[in-house]
């Protein structure tokens, strides 16, 4: 794998052109995929996960080969939704920004026909283009890729999904017999490696990173709730979290626009993608995400599948996908570009099962977090008001308004001042979470008897329930261990793995920590009797985060 873009073999114009995008080195797709583009004229079937830079990794070489002087159709990349194909033209029009005669035209549903078919006469050295809109076009004689020497099947899983099947048999087929295919994918289905066999030679299959795997920078929590609850825990989610940038996936499109109606309703920066919009609606909608006009964005799969809008802060699964492998899908919209990410799904209490498959297929754990209190969560809503007050930068404009202002607030002592201006915009959230109750459901914790009966000593040891501190009673400590009190809990994101790690950073073996009971703001976590002062002692006065620890051995 290279690790330098000078190293790949591209040209100048097109190193030019990606240094301005920003990109510093290859991402290990990059530096996998593009030497091995440039050199060899094989097929290729390469999988990564999602947001690792696969476009610029088939890009950038098809551009190098590009013909600039033959206005033929020489490539043809096909997508399976709209805003993919227009993103990757984008994405393309950026890389060749330096090149001067490529024509790049995208094909989707949605917009008129005779307009792009019309883009199509002056010759489109690139075409990228969803499979239905291709086919209508090339079935009326304005494209023609019977001289293409690459195509490139991007996020080919979702397209076969989609229901493309017979429009992409169509198509493949009146391609050019010695082209060279590449074939783009998060992951490999059946319906996958069969479009590989019947229409690549002998392709290689390019693994980079693990197959399946959530993206590496993306953290995973669940909630449970009530079925009937579903909507208050997204509501106090996206409060308790004032600067969230997210995506809301919902299963149904009628379940997208009635979320998105509802989140509008109650006063949130939301709103709606799905395939019942016209066009111009999914572009408004899109360019104002992009634009951090919008903060949530309630979209199904489809719409929203491969969309790549940087620094989103948080995927929430109000519902869990019906195939466990849109869950990778989902939550690869975070965390690109090695930012952090947080992908969070609502679920009732029948739905843990699928928590647990979701997390072999992504070989990542969940952890479990309480629904906020509303205290929490005016508690965090007033600081991030509080904070972004003093934050804000004093402007000399106002100085003309000061008599005008002293003479209004003059005869208001300062204390009642600053409570209703706090107020004032605050009501909205003493007015919801006066009336709200407590929506946590409380898991009832195994049994010791069975979890030690089937052996389960680590599944005993992670096993957490959520408890309310104030009602909380601590069991008696397993025999040969002692409790000690540290002073985090749920509230502060604290999983059993962080304690875990931390016990095992003061010198504690596996063995040496037993069970993990996690309570809101508190939690207790088992040692061995001889070693748990030192580990206490270790652990009180350190920090976590931006937490100073307090640890002490319970009698
Ligand atoms: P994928 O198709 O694998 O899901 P994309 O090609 O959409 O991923 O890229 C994800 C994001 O990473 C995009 O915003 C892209 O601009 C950015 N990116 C791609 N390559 C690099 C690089 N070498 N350095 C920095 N950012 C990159
Ligand atoms: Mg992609």
């Amino acid at each position: 794998m290279i690790t330098d873009f000078l190293d790949l073999g591209l040209s100048n114009e097109i190193l030019n052109a990606v240094a301005e995008l920003g990109f510093e080195k290859p991402t290990p797709v990059q530096g996998t995929i593009i030497p091995q583009l440039l050199a060899e004229n094989d097929d290729i079937v390469c999988l990564a996960q999602t947001g690792t830079g696969k476009t610029a990794a088939f890009g950038l070489p098809i551009l190098e080969y590009l013909d600039q002087e033959n206005k033929e159709t020489q490539v043809l990349v096909l997508s399976p939704t709209r805003e993919l194909c227009r993103q990757i033209t984008q994405d393309l029009q950026n890389y060749a920004k330096y090149l001067k005669r490529i024509h790049i035209v995208s094909l989707y549903g949605g917009a008129a026909i005779t307009g792009q078919m019309k883009s199509l006469k002056d010759g489109a050295q690139i075409i990228v283009a969803t499979p239905g809109r291709l086919l209508d076009i090339i079935k009326r004689k304005a494209a023609d890729i019977s001289n293409i020497n690459t195509l490139v099947l991007d996020e080919a899983d979702e397209m076969l999904d989609m229901g493309f099947k017979d429009e992409l048999d169509a198509i493949l087929e009146s391609a050019p017999e010695d082209r060279r295919t590449l074939l783009f994918s998060a992951t490999l289905p059946k319906e996958v490696e069969a479009i590989a066999r019947n229409y690549m030679k002998d392709p290689k299959i390019v693994t980079v990173g693990t197959r399946n795997a959530g993206a590496e920078n993306v953290e995973h929590y669940y909630y449970m709730v009530k079925e009937e609850d579903r909507y208050a825990a997204l509501k106090r989610i996206a409060d308790y979290n004032p600067d969230i940038y997210g995506i809301i996936f919902c299963r149904t499109r009628e379940e997208t626009q009635k979320i998105a109606t509802a989140l509008q309703k109650d006063g949130y920066d939301a709103d709606a993608l799905h395939g019942d919009l016209s066009q111009a609606q999914r572009d408004n909608v899109m360019s104002r995400l992009k634009r951090r006009a919008l903060h949530l964005l309630v979209a199904t799969d489809v719409a929203a599948r491969g969309i790549d809008v940087s620094g989103l802060t948080h995927v929430i699964n109000y519902n869990l996908p019906q195939e466990i492998e849109l869950y990778t899908h989902r939550s690869g919209r975070t965390g690109r570009a090695d930012r952090k990410g947080i992908s969070i799904a609502i679920i009732n209490q029948r739905e843990k099962g699928k928590i647990k498959r979701i997390e072999q297929v992504i070989k990542k754990e969940f952890t479990r977090l309480p629904i906020p209190t509303a205290r929490e969560i005016c508690e965090k809503q007033l600081l991030h008001l509080i904070n972004g007050i003093n934050a804000a930068e004093v402007s000399t404009d106002i100085d003309e308004f000061l008599p005008l202002i002293n003479e209004q607030w003059d005869s208001i002592p300062k204390e009642e001042l600053v409570k209703k201006m706090l107020s004032y915009e605050f009501n909205r959230f003493f007015d919801y979470y006066r009336k709200a109750k407590d929506i946590n459901i409380q898991e009832k914790p195994k049994k010791d008897t069975d979890s030690r009966k089937k052996g389960e000593r680590k599944e005993r040891k992670l096993s957490r329930s959520e408890k309310d501190s104030k009602n909380f009673v601590l069991e008696e400590c397993e025999k040969g261990f002692k409790w000690v009190k540290i002073n985090l809990g749920y509230k502060h994101n604290i999983s059993p793995r962080t304690i875990v790690d931390i016990a095992r950073e003061c010198g504690a073996n596996k063995s040496d920590v037993g069970r993990i009971e996690i309570t809101n703001d508190c939690l207790y976590v088992a040692i061995k009797k001889d070693l748990a002062k030192k580990i206490a002692s270790q652990i009180d006065g350190g920090t976590l985060r931006k937490y100073k620890l307090t640890a002490e051995v319970l009698k």
